[in-house]
């Protein structure tokens, strides 16, 4: 090959959105051929400024024009491997993404721009005495003479330990290592991503009979080494954990990895300590909140395969690992993993996809499966496993639907009826343990007032402000945190009679604190956590039996084990129901499953008392009964007769923007543009439209919002007319005007 002749790289932009993917060539630093997939970092635009950009094909030609030169090639470590390359695309045609975007999911930015993490480590210079410090000048001596003390009887220190300690600043430091008092060293500093986590190992303890069951056929199958998907649904305590971690056994025998997904809130629930226990530090742990540096040791450590096991939230099915045997999905059924910020995609889709590149199996488990899993199930799509005994012959609940609305009629305004007290108080005079569940924020919902009745709303969002109560009693919005001290008289009118309703959380702690005033109560809502406390360390709180009674939003409800616990209350069941949402009933009654099966879980049998106002929907008696199958039957022909997934899919097309005349403009050029699609070089495709209508919630953070939804076929001609629907309905220049698309959205 000629010296002239230079590598040529196609780029895609990670920044790229879908109206600006495309390709953009460069030329490669003399001597460097990047591959497929790697990572590099380009000058774009007119400012020549950085971007980051995969490389999606390599040429050797002499370009037939100027090109820019790239800047930077990664390691290869750090780029996508073939089958992620391959699931971009894949995205990009399925969700309607930019290559950018996918690629953005699998690859976060810091797994490209951290590097490995140094700190600086002090440690006394050899023979160095603290007594050495009044021999320096200054004001700082005592401060010196306290570090150098430190450092003998510690030894090795982190610099910015002794900075915050001793409030020295660098400059201290740096004198200390001229005077050759200290020996300051960088070096790689080890991340342990099992820092407080839990570990349990259960490797001695044999199956049961039926578990052993479900575990031969789901092995055997596997074994035959094609792609495959199975349902495994067994009822809650009967230990699908225990079936799952053998088939992990099994599959890493064979050399094979597995990825483990758990729901968001779960990571420190019991699977995830059972797989810590068994597999140590084979395990790689992915969820939301790792540093930076965190989540690129985890890429890295897996891209090498270092790691067999992966385990994490919804993310972690993008794990780089090769030779993938065996994807979990636990608590399938589970919102968390469907992703509804930047790239839309849902977890069980992407893992059925990878499992199929890599002709693994995709297990799926659940009490209360998705009504669409199961529906696959039963017709064969998925091979279904049943587990239908608690462990140790533990049973179910008694539950009891309660109305709720005699209770009112007579003591008004209460949350707990009299069965929830009466059962209460006898598990408080047994010293056992309460769970109850409420699944509202804050201590009243709303506060209007008496003269004009207005009610206090947000100003950037079209909503009303909660009340919240506790030494800072306010007025706060749940989706942008505006927040105000609560008013002493009416904002619109000035009257001073205000008045607040619709009860929350906070108020059935009061109601708890007076009615059993020796009770311990522990409250778990997203605004009990707050900086440091997490959920786990309330969830150890409790389980220590440092309370009596945990209230808490459905965070209560997923998969935690407290054997102590005897008693469930669904303080008000109605809140989830009465949604717009198709899948209102189905999460109401996976809720409601989940929440009872937190009651006698031990030796001791469990109650639960369902509070409603309407005890004649089937949904709570069904849940009560834990009759998943008849609830399934009526929800999937209610599904057949209207038209609602599995029977057809749903996207749902949002426009926004902060100028709300434009998003009218702007939404009914869309509308027009699908139409004319459909009367023209798409008329042979089957859509059917709503809307343009006005999000549930228009107005959030100062955006206002606009939606198309459809009922639509996946097909590739459904694909083409929506792939071109959103090249031409783009942003607008200023970036203020957003469009969006989501091809299975959580909430509708
Ligand atoms: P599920 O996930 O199906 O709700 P779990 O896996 O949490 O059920 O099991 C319920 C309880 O039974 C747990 O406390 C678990 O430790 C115990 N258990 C289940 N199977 C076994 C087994 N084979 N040996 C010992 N304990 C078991
Ligand atoms: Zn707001």
């Amino acid at each position: 090959m000629s010296e002239a002749i230079k590598a040529v790289v196609s780029v895609r932009l990670l920044s790229a959105v879908k109206a600006t993917d495309r390709p953009f060539d460069y030329l490669c630093p003399q001597g460097e051929a990047p591959h497929r997939g790697q990572v590099v970092r380009v000058p774009f635009g007119k400012g020549d400024r950085d971007r980051f950009g995969v490389v999606t094909s390599v040429r050797r030609e002499e370009p037939d024009r100027a090109l820019k030169t790239v800047r930077e090639v990664f390691p290869d470590e750090i780029g996508l491997n073939e089958e992620l390359f391959a699931l971009c695309r894949h995205l990009q045609e399925q969700i309607f993404c930019s290559f950018g975007e996918a690629a953005r999911a699998i690859l976060p930015a810091p797994v490209y721009k951290k590097n490995a993490r140094r700190i600086r480590i002090a440690s006394l210079a050899d023979g160095t005495d603290p007594g050495a410090a009044s021999a320096i000048r200054g004001k700082n001596k005592a401060l010196y003479e306290a570090v150098l003390s430190h450092l003998l009887l510690s030894g090795e220190t982190a610099v910015s330990d002794l900075t915050q300690t001793y409030g020295l600043s660098s400059a201290g430091i740096a004198l200390l290592e001229k005077k050759g008092l200290i020996r300051v060293e960088l070096r790689d500093e080890e991340r342990d991503p099992f820092e407080g986590f839990a570990a349990e190992d259960c490797s001695d303890q044999p199956l049961s009979p039926e578990q052993e069951n479900a575990f031969q056929s789901l092995k055997e199958q596997l074994d035959r080494g094609e792609a495959c998907a199975s349902l495994l649904y067994g009822i809650t305590g009967s230990g699908k954990t225990r079936v799952m971690l053998a088939l992990c056994d099994h599959v890493l025998q064979k050399g094979k990895k597995v990825l483990f997904l758990v729901p968001e809130i779960a990571l420190t629930g019991q699977s995830a300590t059972l797989l810590a226990g068994r597999y140590g530090k084979r395990v790689a742990i992915i969820h939301s909140a790792l540093s930076d540096g965190e989540r690129r040791d985890a890429y890295v450590a897996i891209r090498r395969g270092e790691k067999d096991v992966i385990l994490g939230t919804r993310s972690a099915v993008f794990a780089p690992a090769d030779n993938v045997g065996l994807i979990i999905i636990d608590e399938e059924q589970d919102q968390s993993y469907k992703s509804d910020t930047q790239l839309k995609y849902h977890a069980r889709d992407v893992a059925r996809w990878r499992c199929a590149k890599n002709r693994a199996m995709l297990l799926l488990a659940s009490a209360t499966p998705d009504v669409e899993s199961y529906y696959k199930a039963k017709s064969g799509v998925y091979s279904l496993i049943r587990l239908t005994n608690r462990f140790g012959g533990a049973t179910l609940p008694e539950v009891k639907v309660v109305d709720l609305r005699g209770d009112l009629r007579r003591e008004g305004g209460i949350l707990l009826g009299r069965k929830l007290r009466r059962e209460i108080a006898d598990n408080l005079d047994r010293q056992e343990q309460t769970i109850l569940l409420m699944n509202r924020r804050g201590y009243r919902q709303f506060l209007s007032c008496l003269k004009c009745g207005e009610a206090i709303r947000c100003p950037n969002c079209s909503v009303t402000l909660t009340v919240h109560s506790g030494a800072r009693r306010r007025l706060s919005c749940h989706y942008c945190g505006y927040t105000i001290p609560y008013p002493a008289a009416c904002p619109t009118c000035g009257d001073e009679h205000l008045l607040s309703h619709g009860a929350g959380i906070q108020q059935l702690e009061e109601e708890l604190n007076t009615v059993f005033p020796k009770a311990r109560v522990l409250r778990m809502d997203s605004d009990t956590l707050t900086g440091k406390r997490t959920h786990e360390d309330i969830l150890a709180a409790f389980r220590n039996r440092e309370a009596d009674i945990l209230i808490g939003t459905q965070m209560v409800a997923k998969g935690h084990n407290f054997p102590r616990v005897t008693l469930v209350g669904v303080v008000m069941a109605d809140t989830a129901l009465y949604l717009s949402d198709y899948r209102a009933g189905e999460h109401t009654f996976s809720l409601l499953t989940q929440v009872i099966g937190r009651a006698g879980r031990a030796d001791k049998p469990g109650r639960a008392v369902i509070q409603t106002l309407n005890p004649y929907h089937t949904v709570f008696s069904l849940a009560a009964a834990q009759d998943y199958e008849a609830f399934y039957e009526g929800e999937i022909a209610v599904r057949r007769a209207f038209l609602f997934p599995p029977f057809c899919r749903m996207g749902v097309l949002t426009l926004s923007d902060e100028d709300e005349a434009r998003l009218l403009r702007r939404s009914k050029e869309a509308t027009d543009r699908l139409k004319a699609y459909l009367a023209g070089d798409f008329s042979d495709v089957k859509l059917v439209i709503y809307g343009p209508f006005e999000a549930p919630i228009y107005k959030m953070k100062n955006v206002y919002r606009k939606r198309l939804i459809f009922k639509y076929k996946n097909d590739k001609r459904t694909r083409a007319l929506f792939d071109r629907l959103l090249t031409e309905t783009q942003g607008t220049p200023d970036g203020r005007g957003k469009v969006s698309f989501d091809t299975n959205p959580g909430m509708i």
